[in-house]
């Protein structure tokens, strides 16, 4: 699988089950688990499906207001629960297919994922309170 470093967007290429022994990008050695990572369509499904960690996933469009107020919010989660919860950004502009596939009615729309299901799902920008509390949920459930 092939993820993009957040940092410095480099391709690596990242074993599914290296997911949960944060790996670190080859080129500028930042954890690549530590920014939203935007993976294309088979990643996210790999991820989705295999991975053992956690994880959350943004769906937005570049044209909606609320999405891009809530994106600060959505990084600096990704940076406080590094190599712990997996934050995915999808623009549903760029993969219409993943928006119709999850059924996104609405966006910003925040869909959790666990152990290859999906558990939870949240319209609109969540305060950040509210967001660390949703994650919270997420990670002990
Ligand atoms: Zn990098």
């Amino acid at each position: 699988m092939i993820i993009s470093c957040p940092h410095c967007h480099k391709g690596n290429r990242v074993p599914i089950e290296r997911v949960s022994q944060k790996p670190a990008c080859g080129v500028c050695s930042k954890d690549l688990l530590s920014l939203p990572i935007s993976p294309g369509e088979e990643a996210f499904h790999e991820l989705i499906k295999h991975s053992s960690l956690p994880i959350i996933v943004d769906f937005w469009a570049p044209w909606c207001g609320p999405c891009k107020m809530f994106a600060p919010t959505f990084q600096a989660s990704a940076g406080s629960h590094a190599n712990q919860v997996i934050h995915i950004k999808v623009d549903t502009e760029l993969h219409p297919s993943l928006g119709g596939q999850f059924n996104i009615r609405s966006i910003p729309t925040l869909v959790c994922f666990k152990n290859g299901k999906e558990v939870e799902r949240v319209s609109g920008a969540l305060p950040q309170q509210q967001l660390k509390q949703f994650i919270d949920r997420l990670i002990v459930r």
